[in-house]
């Protein structure tokens, strides 16, 4: 799959059609609902509805939850939904069966996470009490390190590194943990996660990944990596539905000592024993806490589903086609304009979403979405523009960069334009 043949084309966008008709994963698209005159590249941030989801949500309220009521918690499995969604999705980030549960949100189980990786820390050396992450990483990241490092008091701080050059001076001896987002939401930047994983570890801290961009986008192996915990999103590109619940994944070398503060009935040996004490559950169901939301679980089955019918290696393949292509495009038809960008040209740098700065980028993104072409911005001044193999055609990379030339070129965006709550 080698984009480059739309430029020497007479006809560029029917050789992108071209590359369209060759691509073995084309298919797919037929597994989601896209409304019509829409090119969708905001996968990165909430993924597209798979078509099964309709039919499963009406089979949860109606048949699971309408006609079997309470019965369902057991006859539907609805109970152990948590852990066979958590299997369903270990093969795309390389984590073995009973390693993962798709739960809570993604803030929580990088909540957990932190605290049983202190906990482990402070038993092999109490002196390491620093969480070292980037300053560039998803704000959430940082506020529940924050949060977590503030309730804990006792000298726990988080040190913010203002680039990835500057991580190694700061996994010092008072490093407990290393908590970094493989994939960087504003630019699109993937670390090398075994590279940064070995360090930590050579320096005696624990490696804790955030996979929010990474699960469904790019190839993870966390076993490969020798990661300590990872957490991640299913709304994203595992295109589970609005609100979707995150995962977490607690390696088995881990899970006997993993302990974490939310010590709700979900995660105890045995939760319809009604005991007094609290007795953590033996393997990763101790990651949970409460009850879980049904219909939202439900739903991300049939974004998991979708993934059995290629592999993370051809995805990559066709994602890695369209960011180059996109880069290309844009800068060769909007090269008259302020643009600049941020993500990195290197492949094993890039995730699966392109970024570019513009003076008017909030501006421009909304007159993108006024002609369907819906992408998302993000301070200061980053449109983003995802790219999800599983759906995005090579003809959309085409007519999104067309839209927005013309965009740019007639100067047809508001440049006062009112944000709105959610951008
Ligand atoms: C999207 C994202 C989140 C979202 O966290 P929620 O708790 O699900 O709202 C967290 N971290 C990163 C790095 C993200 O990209």
């Amino acid at each position: 799959m080698i984009p480059a043949s739309p430029f020497a084309a007479a006809d560029p966008r029917a050789a992108c059609q071209a590359l369209d008709a060759a691509d073995p994963l084309a298919p797919l698209r037929e597994r989601f609902d896209l409304p019509p005159g829409v090119i969708y590249l905001d996968g990165n941030s909430l993924g597209a509805r798979p078509r099964t989801a309709l039919a499963r949500a009406q089979q949860v309220v109606a048949q699971e939850w309408g006609q079997d009521l309470i019965r369902s918690w057991n006859d539907a499995g609805w109970f152990a939904m948590p852990k066979r969604l958590g299997d369903r999705l270990a093969p795309l980030v390389g984590a073995q069966p009973g390693e993962i549960v798709v739960t809570d949100t993604t803030s929580l189980n990088l909540f957990k996470a932190l605290a049983a990786a202190l906990a482990i820390q402070h038993e092999r050396d109490p002196a390491r009490k620093v969480i070292v992450t980037e300053r560039s990483n998803f704000p959430t990241d940082i506020y529940m390190a924050d949060g977590l490092a503030r309730w804990l008091e006792r000298g726990y701080s988080v040190r913010l590194v203002d680039a990835p050059e500057d991580l190694d001076a700061a996994i010092g001896p008072d490093c407990a943990v290393l908590m970094l987002t493989h994939v960087n939401y504003r630019t699109g930047r993937q670390h090398d996660m075994a590279a940064l994983t070995a360090r930590a570890q050579a320096r005696g801290a624990l490696a804790v990944w955030d996979l929010a961009h990474s699960a469904g986008a790019v190839p993870v192996d966390l076993h490969a990596a020798g990661a300590d915990f990872a957490v991640g999103c299913t709304y994203k590109y595992l295109n589970g539905g609005p609100g979707a619940p995150a995962f977490i994944w607690v390696p088995d070398k881990h899970q006997a000592a993993f302990r974490h503060p939310l010590t709700g009935w979900w995660s105890h040996a045995a939760p319809f024993a009604m005991m007094h004490g609290y007795a953590a559950a033996n393997g990763i169901g101790r990651a949970l806490c409460g009850t879980q939301p049904v219909l939202s679980l439900a739903l991300v089955e049939c974004g998991l589903e979708i993934f059995e019918a290629t592999t993370m290696e051809a995805l990559r393949a066709k994602s890695l086609a369209l960011t180059d292509l996109f880069i290309a495009l844009v800068e060769l038809r909007c090269m008259m304009h302020p643009l600049d960008l941020v993500t990195p040209r290197a492949h094993a740098e890039r995730g699966s979403h392109v970024s570019f700065v513009h003076p008017h980028g909030y501006a421009v993104m909304q007159a993108l979405i006024r002609r369907g072409v819906i992408g998302d911005y993000r301070e200061p001044g980053i449109m983003r523009f995802g790219f999800t193999p599983l759906y995005t055609r090579f003809a959309d990379v085409w007519d999104a960069v067309d839209i927005l030339a013309d965009i740019l070129d007639n100067e047809t965006y508001d440049a006062a334009a009112a944000r709105g709550a959610v951008t």
